[in-house]
Formats: structure tokens, C-alpha cells, sequence
């Protein structure tokens, strides 16, 4: 074991990740998985569980040392924070928000097909918030940039943790106000209106991608 830290409690039972060393052999009937095999095959709390371990060990991973200037860290003692004794420098868990946004147009959406998806897929839009930007501000910003289209009426839908590797996904609707879809081509490949009854292939149930779509095709 390389290092540990508690993550809670879960069930009555304590929790902690655990770094192994790169040469760890599992015990029998055991085996090393990566949490992105693991979507949609654990439970949601134990997923939950897993996606916190990860991003939790990857800070402990790689704020060891003072990062303004580089003395050893001392963990605090009742905060999920990292404190540097000779700067005061203190170091919390990186989490870093996105927008995601379901843009309709009467009984249409605004769907994208990203470089990285498989040729057939597309999706609603999504963005990481810049700093000093609003939520709503990213998703106007987001949509303008990737497709070109002006955006109103914007509203909360739901969030999601996104722990590849340390995104928070925070869903909009919004509706369309103007403009021609005009494709970023370095984001985007293929953009379009689709008739809710008549969508292309969308990304797994387990995604808020996937949940903004299913809400607008069974919407009235
Ligand atoms: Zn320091």
C-alpha cells in the first residue's frame, strides 16, 4: 500500500481508498478494474463510492508536496484539505464543473456528434465552465461556440458526478432564440434538429446525456 484515506461511512461500514503499488497482484478471485468498466455494473452507491475514492486518491496522489513551494503538505485535520506549513498554502480535491444542455426547438433537439464518439452517436452539448463565468453564462457561451446558435429561457435540470476524472456535469434545457447551426469542427463533426420521435443513436441510460433526451422525447 502506497497511501490511504477514509471516505466514509456506507452502510455502517468505514471506507477507505487505498493506493497500491504498480506491481500489486491481486489475491485469488480477485482482479484490478478501472471505474470506467465499472459504469452501469456496480449498485450507484457503491459506483458513487468508487468515483469519490478515485478522485480522492488522485488528489492525495499529487498535492504531497506544497505546489507554491514545494515543502511536504500536512493533511488538516477535520477538512478533506491539504495545508503547507511554511506558505499556508491549502489544497482541497480539484472538481471541475461542466455544463450539459438540451437545446429544443418546438418538438426538435439540437444534437451533436463529437470527434470522439462512435460515427453513429450523438449527444446533447456540454463545456467546462472558465473561471468568473455564471452557469448560464457557459451555457449561451458553449452553445454559441460549438454550434453557433443563440440560446433563452435557461433552466436547471439536474447534475451528475463525472469522475473521468474530475468533472461535476450540472444539465440545463434551454430553447432556441436564433441563428444557423454552424459546426465548430474542431468539436464538432455533424450537428442537427431531430424530431423527438425520430432520434439518432443517443449515448447509455446511465449518463444526464441521456436522461435530458428521455425527458424531452416523452415531454408533451
Ligand atoms: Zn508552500
Amino acid at each position: 500500500m502506497v497511501r490511504s484515506q477514509f471516505l466514509g461511512m456506507l452502510d455502517g461500514d468505514a471506507c477507505y481508498e487505498v493506493e497500491l503499488a504498480t506491481d500489486t497482484v491481486p489475491p485469488d478471485g480477485m482482479d484490478l478494474v478501472g471505474l470506467r468498466e465499472l459504469h452501469g455494473v456496480l449498485e450507484d452507491d457503491l459506483f458513487a463510492l468508487g468515483a469519490r475514492a478515485v478522485q480522492i486518491k488522485e488528489w492525495d496522489r499529487t498535492h504531497q508536496y506544497c505546489g507554491h513551494c514545494a515543502t511536504v503538505t500536512v493533511q488538516m485535520p477535520n477538512e478533506r484539505a491539504k495545508r503547507c506549513p511554511k506558505c499556508s498554502l491549502v489544497s482541497y480535491p480539484r472538481l471541475s464543473p461542466a455544463i450539459i444542455v438540451l437545446v429544443s426547438r418546438d418538438d426538435e433537439v439540437l444534437l451533436a456528434r463529437a470527434p470522439r464518439f462512435p460515427t453513429t452517436m450523438y449527444s446533447v452539448l456540454a463545456g467546462f465552465v472558465e473561471p468568473g463565468e455564471s452557469l448560464e453564462e457557459t451555457v449561451i457561451r458553449e452553445v454559441r461556440e460549438e454550434v453557433g446558435v443563440e440560446v433563452k429561457d435557461i433552466r436547471y435540470f439536474g447534475s451528475q458526478p463525472w469522475p473521468f476524472p474530475n468533472s461535476l456535469m450540472i444539465g440545463f434545457t434551454a430553447t432556441y432564440a436564433g441563428g444557423e447551426i454552424v459546426p465548430e469542427p474542431n468539436e464538432i463533426v455533424e450537428a442537427a434538429w431531430f424530431h423527438k420521435h425520430n432520434l439518432p443513436q443517443v449515448p447509455s441510460k446511465l449518463s444526464i446525456a441521456r436522461q435530458l433526451i428521455d425527458w424531452f422525447a416523452e415531454s408533451d
